[in-house]
């Protein structure tokens, strides 16, 4: 195959209530759910880090509830997300437990992609539990979220997270093979688009044809899950989930839609922090650090002569040299009022001065764009 899900070092997968949850009698579909668990773990093992998205909470709680087959109030679906979720989360838990490996349970919702301290937070913690090799299971924090900060879909949540966290995988498991020239059960002569390099207003056009036919999160979403992974140059495929072991059938057969964005998620984010972010302040460093820039190297406090402007921690600020003449641009981690008081210290010192330490570096150079053309 041409594109291999075990090529992905950051793999973030969604699953649709539809493979987890058995429509008919509205208990999880377990052993389903068994050999997902097992193509994760194989995952895993070869050393992938693996995110799932799962949804399945309102349609369980729903059940439990005796909620009725008719269309709930918000409260309502509230309700059975808090009752499915704990169901959901354990379910999780108790699979990959069996295979040695420790799950965590992530809410997040609109608000948290969107607020910048909130989008750190969670970053900082998906990272972490990653590092400590744990595998996150993510939903829509349905119980806290109103009309105006939902998702309300995990297409698009999960194209969130795998922005977030720099994926460079994205995997739709869902109940249809992938995007069709036209909507396949009223017409015999559509045909499965096995590529897509750009969202074009034809792609776009194939995804309403077919709104109906896909249920609640449909085509739509999906593609608007792909315009988000385009932009932060993470590959999206879209294939059937069904099948037993549907992450491993994606690498065996070639019945997908695979998105393919022309750049990678480091560009895309170093594009991200130098066309798309206003710089809220300045840092002077002196010409050593300008140096070491240049190198490749992280923006240590050692190197930092001045401080100018208001910041928080994870804005994006300019760097200057001596000549006040922009260098690079980056994400400081480190608000204005602390980056003051250590500038020109050594990391050892921080906590001392500050009652913390955010990181030696003042600005790691994952987020740093420098400025080819000053590079003298
Ligand atoms: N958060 C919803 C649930 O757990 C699912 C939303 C979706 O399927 O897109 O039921």
């Amino acid at each position: 195959m041409k594109y291999q899900i075990a090529d992905a070092k950051k793999l973030v997968v969604k699953i649709g209530s539809s493979l987890i949850v058995n429509n008919s009698t509205g208990e999880i579909h377990r052993e389903w759910l068994q050999s997902f668990i097992h193509d994760i773990v194989q995952c895993w093992r070869r050393g992938q880090n693996i995110i799932i998205v799962s949804s399945g909470a309102i349609p369980l709680g729903r059940r439990h509830l005796k909620l009725k087959n008719r269309v709930l109030q918000l409260e309502e679906k509230q309700a059975a997300a808090a009752v499915g979720q704990i169901k959901l989360a354990h379910v999780y838990q108790e699979m990959l437990a069996e295979h040695g490996i420790t799950g965590a349970q992530i809410l997040l919702t609109l608000d948290d992609s969107e607020n910048r301290r909130r989008y750190l937070n969670a970053k900082n913690t998906l990272e972490t539990l990653l590092n400590l090799r744990a595998i996150p299971v993510i939903n829509e924090n349905d119980t806290v979220a109103t009309a105006e900060i939902r998702f309300g879909d995990n297409d698009r949540l999960a194209a969130r997270v795998a922005q977030m966290i720099g994926a460079d995988h994205l995997v739709l498991l869902s109940d249809i093979e992938g995007l069709y020239t036209a909507n396949p059960q009223l017409n015999s002569k559509a045909t499965l688009i096995r590529e897509v390099t750009q969202l074009t207003p034809d792609i776009l056009a194939m995804a309403s044809d077919s709104i109906t036919q896909y249920g609640s999160g449909g085509m739509v979403t999906k593609l608007a899950a792909a315009k988000i992974a385009f932009s932060s140059g993470c590959k999206m495929v879209i294939a059937a989930g069904k099948h037993f072991n549907p992450l491993m059938r994606i690498d065996s057969v070639s019945e997908h839609t695979w998105f393919i964005p022309d750049t990678t998620p480091a560009n895309a984010r170093k594009n991200w922090i130098a066309q798309h972010l206003k710089p809220k302040g300045n840092i002077v460093i002196d010409a050593g650090a300008v140096t070491a820039l240049f190198q490749g190297k992280s923006l240590l406090s050692v190197g930092v002569k001045a401080i100018q402007g208001e910041f928080h921690k994870g804005d994006a600020v300019c760097i200057l040299n001596l000549e006040q003449k922009e260098i690079a641009r980056g994400l400081i981690n480190y608000a204005a009022h602390a980056a003051e008081k250590i500038k020109g210290l050594h990391s050892s010192e921080f906590e001392k001065i500050l009652g913390y330490s955010a990181g030696e570096e003042m600005i790691h150079r994952d987020n740093l764009v420098l400025n080819r053309s000053e590079n003298k």
